[in-house]
């Protein structure tokens, strides 16, 4: 992992010093395949956001952005990124060598997540006097309808001209089919990781996933990440033979809903290690499983899959999806992270944990937190919240 990452970050440092092939920057669930096919390094902010709230930097780079009008109740990797940017500062260099982040040529969006990437994406398109252009998608989506997708579908094309412009390399259909293929296989190869969650005990929990989802979110449409998953998937196979547990002694399993504490991962997960509860499935990790590509089809079914996302869908929508995924992965309760700054991925607002008790009598936790800044999370209070969240789910089942 560490060297494909490298390797990643390596590639995108030598295109922008190069100026070849042209770099752009693509939101996490952005058409990141017609990037690929139209011969760009693609650099994903928010995989940055992220390294930057693993590392803890982002508590000294948030003010930074709070600073220049962007609110601390905004994305905080928003404000981690931006604010890291004009402090002169990245992980990258720690653990790469590398400088800064890569400037970008072009930066593309798609609101499917939330608006911030598109005010985040328009203040580096201001900064550098690059285009910041973007797919713009409907949200509270009910059922998909054929009028959603065939209008992200043509958004998605009307790109083209202005990647075409900036990369210097016309656009082929072939190509594009080429990498949503290689995109399917890698989305198939990441379910099927995590369907180990599912097996009794759990081969991989919830913090596992947050480390090996980073080729899914980074390089699908690329071949190292296929390879990627392939060892790893042989890796499950000998590891379930070898009577494997994610959590030895596992005794408790738990659906983590929202985003991940960055900073407090590691605390998290020998939490959950000394109270022997597994968490086997969250929807954040199930967000890079888009099984609608088709190369056959690719426009169209880069719509369909960009657009049946959970973050994308209604309140009905998202807990029959988490009420499948609590019974199949076998899940005694549910961990709401109310992030703070995310509220789109913050699922507890309007009365779903309550739902989830009362019609299908599933507990659940709301814990209090954020996904980058650590001033909204309390390690004890987390701490005494989950330890008698845990020991209520086993009264309930004594
Ligand atoms: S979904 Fe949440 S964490 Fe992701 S970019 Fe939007 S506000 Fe930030």
């Amino acid at each position: 992992m560490k060297k494909l990452m490298a390797d990643h970050f390596l590639a995108l440092d030598r295109a922008a010093a190069e100026g070849s092939p042209k770099v752009a920057w693509c939101t996490s669930v952005g058409p990141a395949e017609l990037l690929i096919a139209m011969g760009f390094e693609v650099y994903y902010p928010e995989n940055h956001g992220a390294l930057l709230g693993a590392s803890r930097i982002a508590t000294d780079t948030i003010p930074v952005a709070n600073a220049i009008g962007y609110s601390p109740d905004i994305c905080s990797y928003l404000t981690a990124d931006v604010g890291a940017f004009l402090k002169g500062i990245t992980p990258l260099t720690k653990a790469y060598g590398i400088k800064g982040v890569p400037k970008p040529d072009v930066l593309v969006f798609n609101t499917n997540q939330c608006r911030d990437v598109q005010d985040w994406f328009e203040w580096y398109g201001r900064h550098f006097n690059v285009p910041a252009i973007g797919v713009r998608t409907h949200r509270g989506v009910g059922e998909v309808r054929e009028y959603m997708v065939a209008d992200v579908a043509q958004q998605i094309k009307d790109l083209i001209p202005t990647l075409e412009k900036v990369s210097g390399n016309k656009f082929d259909i072939d190509r594009l089919r080429e990498v949503v293929g290689l995109s399917k296989q890698c989305t198939e190869q990441w379910r099927a990781v995590l369907e180990y969650g599912a097996r009794v005990p759990a081969q991989m929990n919830f913090f596992d996933h947050t480390i090996h989802m980073a080729p899914a979110v980074v390089l699908r449409g690329r071949p190292e990440a296929i390879e990627y998953y392939n060892t790893l998937l042989a890796e499950l196979v000998e590891r379930e033979k070898a009577g494997y547990s994610a959590v030895p002694g596992e005794r408790l399993r738990l659906y983590w809903d929202g985003m991940p504490v960055w900073g407090r991962l590691r605390m998290l997960a020998e939490l959950m290690n000394e109270l022997k509860a597994a968490i086997v499935c969250s929807t954040y990790c199930n967000s890079w499983i888009f099984g609608a590509f088709d190369a056959a089809d690719p426009f169209e079914s880069m719509a369909r899959a960009y657009t049946e996302l959970f973050i994308v869908r209604d309140e009905a929508y998202k807990e029959a999806y988490m009420l499948e995924h609590v019974e199949r992965y076998g899940c005694q309760g549910i961990i709401f992270h109310d992030a703070k700054t995310c509220p789109n991925n913050s699922n507890s607002r309007y009365g779903l944990p309550q739902r989830f008790a009362e019609v299908h009598g599933v507990p659940s936790l709301v814990i209090n937190g954020d996904l980058n800044d650590l001033r909204c999370f309390s390690d004890e209070q987390a701490k005494t919240n989950i330890e008698a969240f845990v020991e209520q789910i086993e009264e309930m089942a004594a």
